[in-house]
């Protein structure tokens, strides 16, 4: 969107440059030939040129020739040469303030906010075009705040304005936004949302407001949806958990458009005039994968995967992602035999399959890849995924010696080391490195959750309670993360069987407002999407559900499996028994469900938003085994692979 932002802005700004222009034949020619290098992206040629005319011409160059050589800078991001260029024109730029829009936008999108504020300050006579390079910059640079003061001044903004004060609420992202939003599009005129570049900042800004309905009625109000559209309402589905609603608008695109491969001979509703159909294509297509990759389940993927057109598939970011996508929906092999294909590996299908590795308790087979690849493609992110894989398979030795030879050790960085020592509930380790990251840097609420989490893992209820003590002195106005990790232990309490602490904790948060989140299992039946809560009953078939629970459950016990109280972190309530709550677990539901459809199911494969519980995790084991079926549950952390041998992926280092 962004891109497209740009490019229209620059094109007005060279509208007016050009209709300004009051040069000689000859200067006009060198400024259209810049402009030629510059469309084709020769940045340092169309400079050269300017160089050698500007020598002898300061005087005589156009603001045509300006502009072009302030977009060149611009470009390549040439600090110098913009500020020369400054310094040749600044007497002028009183008389002539026309080039203003264009140095603004060169030292804002250089970084140099302080230099194109003072211009802006400067000028008496302030341009619509100029406050919409400014409200760009600071968007550009993180200064979302100031563009939507800036938008405040102007009376009658355009829809450029109007576009950038939708993307810095976008960046912003909280309450005041969404409300701001609210207001600014009750009063624009009628006409803008005829725009679709308008439109879809709109619908993005909303979504990252976290207001998804706002922007599916706008959505499906608009007469004219773009691709555009679709994608921005596909990724911001995905973002609010809702990738089943993402792949559901996906299949409301018309595909024998989205596919034509020639778009300029007839009209295409989906598609701008110029645009490139391959990269919308690609566009879109990413969108869905996400979706995919986040839903987890394997059918679906799958089938979905069928329909991408092979230039498509092509594609090296498509690659990437599907490598991504199989990974997080269990299937290494397929995501394996992308990456092996691919001639010229960067570093994102290096790290995705790092990862893909790691997800699938293949540690082993992670840090060889780690070890195998270009250490110029190695980044932050690689760190962390390594680092993951060796958690998640108790490689505890090998992350050590990856991560002493981290030079810059990055926060993510060190919260996955902490997660792996953690794990390994080596807690003295994980505190001191704690202590090491503290010792740099100012504390970080996100390092100790994995502590926290190791120490539930233990039922280490002293250390538990001492580090939320400390999150809580630390961090008191990050709620939503303390609410986190007040449940954590709460759970510690009521697993280590002190359930009244347990319940005292839950009532305070209970008077607080912290809400905790349901658990949810998705699974697809016979190519339709299921979703259980624990206990569910909403099921046409619930009664045949429960009671194929319930048979489930007595050949688990015929098997030796004995139900662990300590998962059962509220108090049993007197028509309830330890082994009713339990079984009622979402994930129990949702395998009874596959029995009842189809007798002997050879594989069943599900997604839990968050974590199994332990009790779930054994009884899955015993299910594999019993009923000879492949079982795939991707939890909130990771994959597991259950075997028909009885066993899992993750070896229990869940
Ligand atoms: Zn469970
Ligand atoms: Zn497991």
């Amino acid at each position: 969107m962004s891109n497209i932002l740009i490019t229209n802005y620059l094109r007005y700004v060279i509208l007016v440059g050009r209709r300004l222009a009051t040069a000689t034949q000859s200067n006009v020619n060198i400024g259209d030939r810049m402009k030629m290098l510059n469309d084709n992206k020769q940045y340092q040629k169309a400079l050269q040129l300017f160089d050698t005319f500007n020598e002898q011409n300061i005087d005589k160059c156009s603001n045509w020739i300006i502009i072009q050589a302030l977009k060149a800078c611009t470009e390549i991001k040439d600090v110098q040469h913009g500020s020369q260029i400054h310094n040749l024109i600044s007497s002028r730029l009183k008389r002539d303030p026309y080039v203003l829009p264009s140095l603004i936008h060169f030292y804002m999108q250089c970084g140099d906010v302080t230099r194109a504020q003072l211009l802006f300050d400067k000028s008496t006579k302030k341009t619509l075009v100029m406050y919409g390079a400014m409200m760009k910059g600071y968007i550009k640079n993180n200064s979302a705040t100031n563009a939507i003061d800036l938008f405040k001044e102007v009376k009658n903004p355009n829809e450029v304005m109007v576009n950038l004060v939708f993307n810095a609420c976008a960046q912003l992202a909280t309450e005041n936004e969404l409300n701001l939003l609210k207001s600014i599009s009750s009063v624009i005129s009628s006409s803008f949302y005829s725009n679709h570049y308008v439109l879809t900042s709109l619908i993005d800004a909303f979504i990252k407001c976290g207001d998804v309905k706002s922007a599916k009625s706008l959505f499906d109000k608009s007469t004219r949806k773009t691709l555009p559209m679709y994608g921005a309402l596909m990724a911001g589905l995905t973002i609010n958990d809702q990738e089943e609603q993402a792949i559901a608008i996906f299949n409301e695109i018309p595909l024998n458009e989205l596919h034509r491969e020639n778009h300029s001979e007839k009209k295409n509703l989906l598609f701008e005039k110029k645009t490139d159909c391959l990269e919308a294509n690609v566009t879109i297509y990413l969108c869905l994968i996400k979706a995919l990759a986040k839903l987890g389940i394997f059918e679906q993927a799958q089938s979905f995967v069928q329909q991408i057109p092979s230039s498509v598939l092509a594609d090296q970011r498509i690659r990437n992602a599907l490598i991504h996508m199989w990974g997080k929906v269990g299937s290494v092999d397929e995501a394996r035999r992308i990456f092996e294909n691919i001639s010229q590996l960067d570093h994102i299908g290096w790290t995705a399959m790092i990862n893909s590795y790691g997800l699938n308790g293949m540690g082993v087979e992670a840090v060889k890849l780690f070890h195998q690849m270009p250490k110029e493609f190695i980044n932050d992110l690689t760190y962390v995924c390594v680092l993951n894989a060796c958690s998640h398979s108790g490689l505890v030795d090998v992350a050590r010696s990856i991560f002493n030879n981290i030079q810059k050790k990055t926060e993510i960085i060190y919260t996955t080391m902490i997660d792996c020592l953690s794990r390994r509930a080596a807690f003295e380790e994980a505190q001191q490195i704690i202590e090491q990251f503290e010792r740099d840097q100012a504390p970080a609420l996100t390092i100790y959750m994995p502590l926290l989490s190791g120490a539930r893992n233990q039922k280490n209820t002293k250390l538990s309670q001492e580090v939320v003590d400390r999150m809580q002195k630390l961090f008191p106005n990050m709620k939503s993360s303390l609410v986190a990790a007040s449940i954590l232990l709460a759970n510690v309490y009521a697993s280590s069987g002190d359930i009244e602490k347990a319940t005292d904790i839950k009532i305070e948060l209970h008077k607080s407002g912290g809400k905790k989140q349901i658990g949810v299992t998705v699974t697809d039946i016979d190519g339709k999407l299921w979703k259980f809560r624990a206990h569910d009953r909403s099921h046409a078939e619930s009664a045949e559900i429960h009671e194929q629970a319930d048979r489930m459950s007595k050949r688990i016990i015929e098997y030796g499996h004995k139900y662990d109280a300590s998962w059962i972190v509220r108090p049993v309530q007197p028509d309830e028994t330890i082994e009713t709550l339990l079984c009622g677990h979402s994930e129990r539901l949702a395998m009874a469900a596959h029995f009842i459809r189809n007798r002997k199911p050879k594989r069943i494969q599900m997604t839990k938003n968050l974590r199994m519980c332990g009790d779930c995790h054994e009884v899955t084991k015993l299910v594999a085994l019993i009923y000879q079926c492949e079982i795939v549950v991707r939890d909130a952390n990771r994959i597991h692979h259950f075997n028909m041998n009885g066993q899992c992926s993750c070896q229990d280092y869940f």
